[in-house]
């Protein structure tokens, strides 16, 4: 923590957590599976309410979730909750519409257990220096290939240099990433993260470097990964 945390201001954290992840063939939604002694969104929560900046979480769930007011997570007085939507950006909205007057806001994707504090501390650094905003992301390291539409055979290689992996959290003044969201929906934009919003508006969010272990649970095979790299994080 830096000393200039206490006279920066707070930051308002939105978990958009109302997907079923049908990639991740459970019976449950991949943010309710368990790493250790914690749900995957538990584990997500924490990571943020570590921060002294971070106020307050609001957490978008789906509209049959039983599972969150069951956590002992819910009963955190900074946490709160709201009803999800049909996408990812209707629940990002659906937070957005709770946090008020906040100047900054964060979003967090709720599968995204392994959050490191330095990552977060940088993200967290750029409201001092930017008006627009930015995420964490990984340069790409692989070789990256286009494949020919609708088919597995390659049509060409992708250039790597300046291609990014974006992550969460991603982090935006509210009132930029509020209006940017709405005018992307309103106009029928992909929106895949809450960058891609102010990207069709025009801005140029920034890209700070962050570690690729910051992994989304997708797939069965990354639960193993993910309880591996909490288990590096916490010693
Ligand atoms: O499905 P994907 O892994 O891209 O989801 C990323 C995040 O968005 C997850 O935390 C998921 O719960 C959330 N989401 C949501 N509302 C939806 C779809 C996804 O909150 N309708």
């Amino acid at each position: 923590m830096n000393h200039f945390a206490n006279s920066l201001p707070p930051v308002i954290a939105v978990l958009p957590a109302a997907g079923i992840g049908s990639r991740m063939q459970a019976d449950c939604p991949k943010q309710y599976l368990t790493i250790g002694q914690q749900t995957i969104l538990e584990h997500a929560i924490h990571a943020l309410l570590r921060h002294p900046r971070i106020s307050q979480v609001i957490v978008a769930i789906g509209p049959d979730d039983r599972q969150f007011h069951r956590l002992p997570i819910a009963q955190d007085p900074r946490v709160r909750v709201t009803l999800g939507g049909q996408q990812r950006a209707d629940s990002v909205m659906a937070g957005l519409q709770l946090a008020g007057d906040a100047e900054w806001v964060l979003v967090h994707d709720a599968a995204r257990p392994c959050l490191h504090a330095d990552d977060l501390e940088r993200l967290l650094a750029i409201t001092a220096h930017s008006m627009v905003g930015g995420i964490l992301a990984a340069p790409v390291r692989d070789t990256m290939k286009r494949a020919e539409v609708g088919q597995n055979a390659i049509s060409h290689t992708v250039e790597r240099q300046d291609l990014w992996h974006a992550l969460t959290p991603q982090l935006f003044p509210l009132a930029l990433l509020k209006f940017c969201l709405q005018r992307a929906l309103d106009e029928g934009a992909t929106v895949t993260d809450e960058a891609s919003a102010l990207e069709h508006c025009g801005y140029h969010p920034l890209l700070i470097a962050g570690r690729s272990d910051n992994i989304k649970v997708t797939r069965p095979e990354d639960l193993a990964l993910a309880a591996f790299y909490l288990t590096q994080l916490n010693h």
